[in-house]
């Protein structure tokens, strides 16, 4: 009988994969097997600890991946399947194809950087530490990378095809849409990946890209994401306290430093920061990019402007591409990035990585946080067990390169710029599926904020709600 099994992104909101098998029967004879999803697992130990165990069923069994989205907690574990014997395709539409060929070298590179700095201080247990995989490898993944169009149906055997639809959560963002053959009947699958926002610029500002998940699905069985599932986003536009933030800020002397995901979030945050100096809200104080990864994921941006929202594209008419704003600086070598350190006038710090885990961000912070006149300001979500949850929640110090550094500076986090549906817009999407699924399995949320969307899901719709765990397999019936 046909199952998914919950290999990532069950109980933990990092990790992703789901693997689909078309048949399975007692003799251990496998079907096609297709993961959807290959996320890295971020956070706390535990859960990184599990990038280092091999799949349930062996690498080179897999048949395919299918990609929702180039967010690492769903496309970095890729280079690791690879390496460990995966030589199939990789589905995906061009821009993610275009964001993994940024984002996993990046993240490659970390993984050295990481091991090389345990293997210095003699704090890994393994000697020598090794990457889970390299930046070389990484870039080595590329070659199984195949473009599909969305809304195209890509056949992927007998029993299985799928197509993509627009998940409107980042750049090339898609739901996977799965149809799966079990006992002569077609059972529609439907993996969200990472829901979206809805269509409110006043909500949900900034929005780069399309906006509001495609309305209208269907399916027999949803995989659902349940990153906020317990909490709503603030309904007020974050723009005025944002602006306030700033002024006040710049007004003692200090700098805003802001960790962000180099993917979407960055761009959609400087495109606000530019809105908010063009009409007069903010001081024209210098606006620093701190990430390599930022600006090649800016060129990839310009390169789709199929995917802008009309206010995206207005933006890029009026005043061009960003790189090229006066003020706004790119900082792509370690010199000019270390050359920001010396900068002491007020300024706007971007950089990565968005849970202060690794990435250029650390050095800002280390430098900045001690002095009172500085404000982070954290605009997504930070995982349990990050450093950016510490500082989120006002940690007195923070461990960064083996010190511990005061955290003096003022704190702030601002959640409307998340680029994940809360619940009531969860709902709003969910009332206009033209059919009750069978079941829906929550994934991708923390244990209490998947509870929390299953009960509401109950109660509002009365639909038959599960959470995933992890490594449970579930068996697709036909009805
Ligand atoms: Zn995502």
């Amino acid at each position: 009988m046909p199952y998914i099994q919950f290999l990532g992104a069950a109980g933990t909101v990092t990790g992703s994969k789901h693997l689909i098998n078309t048949t399975y029967d007692s003799s251990g004879k496998q079907g096609f097997q297709a993961l959807i999803d290959c996320g890295l697992f971020q956070g706390q130990k535990e859960w990184r600890e599990r990038n280092w165990q091999d799949t349930p069923v062996p690498a080179c069994e897999i048949d395919a991946v299918i990609l929702t989205h180039a967010h690492l907690d769903h496309c970095g574990w890729i280079p690791r399947l690879v390496k460990e014997g995966f030589h199939g395709p990789i589905y995906a539409t061009q821009p993610t194809i275009d964001l993994c060929s940024v984002v996993l070298p990046d993240s490659g590179h970390l993984q050295e950087e990481d091991a090389a700095f345990h293997n210095k201080k003699g704090t890994s247990k393994h000697t020598p530490a090794l990457p889970l995989y390299t930046l070389e490898e990484a870039q080595e993944c590329q070659q199984y990378f195949k473009a599909v169009e969305v809304e195209t149906t890509i056949q992927l055997c007998p029993e299985l095809s799928f197509r993509f639809v627009r998940a409107a959560h980042i750049l090339g963002s898609c739901m996977a849409e799965v149809m799966l053959k079990t006992d002569g009947q077609m059972r529609r699958l439907l993996f969200t990946g990472d829901v979206g926002r809805v269509r409110n610029n006043q909500v949900a500002p900034g929005k780069v890209v399309h906006s509001g998940p495609q309305e209208g699905e269907s399916a027999d069985v949803l995989v659902m994401e349940s990153t906020y599932g317990n909490r709503e986003h603030p309904v007020t536009d974050p723009r005025p306290e944002l602006a306030r933030l700033i002024r006040e800020t710049v007004a003692r002397g200090g700098s805003v430093i802001v960790p962000a995901f180099a993917v979407e979030r960055t761009q959609k945050f400087i495109f606000i920061l530019k809105a908010l100096m063009e009409a007069g809200k903010i001081p024209r104080v210098p606006v620093y990019c701190d990430s390599p990864m930022a600006i090649r994921a800016v060129e990839i941006y310009l390169k789709h402007s199929e995917e802008y929202t009309p206010r995206a594209a207005e933006l890029i008419k009026k005043y061009g591409s960003p790189i090229e704003w006066p003020g706004f600086t790119f900082a792509q070598t370690a010199e000019q990035s270390k050359k920001i350190n010396d900068s002491h006038f007020p300024s706007i710090i971007i950089s990565s990585s968005g849970m202060v885990t690794g990435g250029r961000i650390l050095h800002h912070l280390a430098q900045r946080l001690p002095d009172p006149r500085n404000l982070v300001i954290f605009i997504g979500f930070q995982a349990p067990g990050t450093r950016g949850a510490m500082i989120k929640a006002r940690a007195p110090e923070i461990k960064i390169f083996g010190e511990f550094i005061p955290i003096r500076a003022q704190v702030a986090a601002l959640e409307q710029f998340s680029d994940h549906a809360d619940p009531p817009e969860m709902l709003e999407w969910l009332r206009t599926f033209k059919g009750t699924p069978a079941v829906t399995y929550l994934v991708h949320g923390e244990p209490q904020a998947s509870s929390q969307l299953r009960d509401l899901m109950k109660k509002e719709l009365r639909w038959n709600v599960q959470i995933a765990e992890y490594m449970e397999r579930v068996p697709i019936t036909a009805t």
